[in-house]
């Protein structure tokens, strides 16, 4: 029975095995199970629970490789697309270093080659389904090439569209894109509208332009078809209270609490932001327990923490999440890939941007040519944390991704020991976190995970029947 164990809580170590099934364990137990010397109790509690699997059982075994076979996440068919039809914008934000030229500039965007070869690309995906987003720049500059698209994508079972905008300038054109059924709007909002501004250009009247149309478009359509995202900057977070009121107002529940992630050269000014350090954790625990207890105070809404949500379902349903930041294997140029304003296909948006900025060229290929390269080769040959040491070691393994780009940005390689990278320090706090919270028998704490879970359920009975 291959464990692997952390200290978790109060003497108790959590013990996981190698497809993710998971408990806790005293010292003593634990010691037991290390000399190999268990009692009855413990080898019955081992049985009950699929900790232990005998070799003539099965359909137990079948089970478990189930489970390791979920967890591997095998992705074989491109179905998203990250497409940046114009690198232009009409915004200047502080902290959009690299990704946006301004609005009258010419030559950056798609030429009728580039939106020829994306046309061939899509013609020629297998996949019965197939994810857009536009990003930029400012996608919504040129609504011509996402109704294109759109029309393109008419073949597909079914097909879906994300516009991450900044929802500057909504024109009817624009609107007229929104209102399609398949259509949903990705847009940012760091807090109340000083926050936002401050963020963003500093012009207070183009803050209140935003929010004035993001009120517009969640009466228009309600929020089942517009998510946000704020972008913080972990060395003066906003107020917790304040950030959470503001998503409430506009009806969003789901908060996705992003650092922010300097590029290049701004990550030289930014020193600081190449670690998040003990203080951003705090706040993060503080503003996901700050929830749980609005969530239990208020049941007309359940807000969460979009990541702590992803980490949490990968815990309990191997394979089912497939978020690109935290997966492994994490196959780069296979199931998605992104392509430039210039045809130029990257592996992840991070990659564009770290390119952009001239650090290095994570290119790995163009939209006309192809992008089964050498250069996406290079990148796969470490993307998964099966054979890291540390990793190996791990007990969150099963849990956790890998993330190269990430490494790239903030160290310039790729071969640091994992326990020295922020992604590691950042994931196992935050496995530490979840896992604290799995064992709290506090029916708040209870009613929140079970509604993370997406399990159903009244709130009393989450909170009881869990504990
Ligand atoms: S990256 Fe860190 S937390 Fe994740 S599996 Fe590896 S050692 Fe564990």
């Amino acid at each position: 029975m291959p464990l692997r164990t952390r200290p978790l809580i109060d003497g108790h170590n959590l013990c996981v095995g190698e497809s993710g099934s998971f408990f806790l364990a005293s010292a003593s137990a634990l010691d037991r199970l290390e000399r190999d010397s268990l009692d009855e109790v413990d080898r019955v509690f081992l049985d009950l629970n699929g900790h232990v699997v005998a070799p003539d059982d099965r359909l137990a075994l079948a089970a478990r490789t189930l489970d390791l076979f979920c967890r591997s996440c095998p992705v074989n068919q491109l179905d998203y697309l990250i497409l940046v039809p114009t690198l232009r914008c009409n915004l200047s934000c502080s902290y959009c270093q690299v990704s946006r030229v301004a609005e009258g500039r010419k030559g950056f965007d798609w030429s009728e080659e580039t939106l020829a070869a994306v046309f061939a690309c899509l013609d020629a995906l297998e996949a019965r389904r197939v994810k857009i987003e536009f990003q930029g720049g400012e996608p919504t500059l040129r609504p011509d090439l996402i109704r294109a698209v759109m029309e393109r994508c008419s073949r597909f079972e079914r097909s879906e569209f994300v516009i991450c905008t900044n929802l500057q300038n909504v024109t009817d054109e624009v609107l007229d894109i929104f209102d399609h059924p398949s259509v949903f709007i990705s847009t940012s909002l760091d807090g109340g509208a000083m926050t936002h501004g401050h963020n963003r250009t500093g012009d207070q009247s183009r803050t209140e332009q935003f929010l004035a149309n993001l009120r517009m478009v969640t009466e228009r359509y309600g929020q089942t078809k517009i998510s946000a995202l704020p972008t913080i900057d972990p060395v003066s977070p906003p107020d917790i209270d304040g950030l959470i009121q503001s998503y409430v107002d506009h009806g969003f529940e789901s908060i996705f609490l992003r650092p922010i992630n300097y590029q290049g050269f701004a990550r030289k000014r930014h020193k600081a932001s190449r670690e998040q350090g003990d203080e951003w954790r705090r706040y993060y625990e503080a503003f996901v327990r700050r929830i749980i207890r609005r969530n239990w105070e208020d049941r007309s809404r359940v807000l969460e923490e979009t990541y702590f949500s992803i980490a949490l379902r990968r815990i309990f349903y191997p394979g089912r999440e497939r978020h690109v930041d935290l997966r492994s294997p994490n196959p780069m140029g296979v199931d998605y890939i992104v392509v430039d304003y210039d045809g130029t296909v990257f592996p992840t948006d991070e990659a564009r941007m770290l390119s952009r900025s001239g650090v290095i060229d994570l290119s790995i290929g163009t939209i006309a040519d192809g992008w089964d390269t050498d250069a996406r080769d290079t990148l796969n040959r470490h993307a998964s944390n099966d054979e890291d040491p540390a990793c190996k070691r791990c007990a969150y393994q099963p849990y956790c991704g890998r993330d190269i780009i990430d490494d790239i940005a903030r160290y310039g390689r790729i071969d640091l020991p994992r326990e020295e990278t922020e992604f590691c320090r950042r994931h196992l706090h935050l496995f530490d976190f979840i896992f604290k919270l799995i064992y709290d028998e506090a029916p708040e704490v209870r009613y929140s995970l079970g509604r993370w879970l997406r399990l159903p359920g009244t709130p009393e009975a989450l909170g009881d029947v869990l504990a």
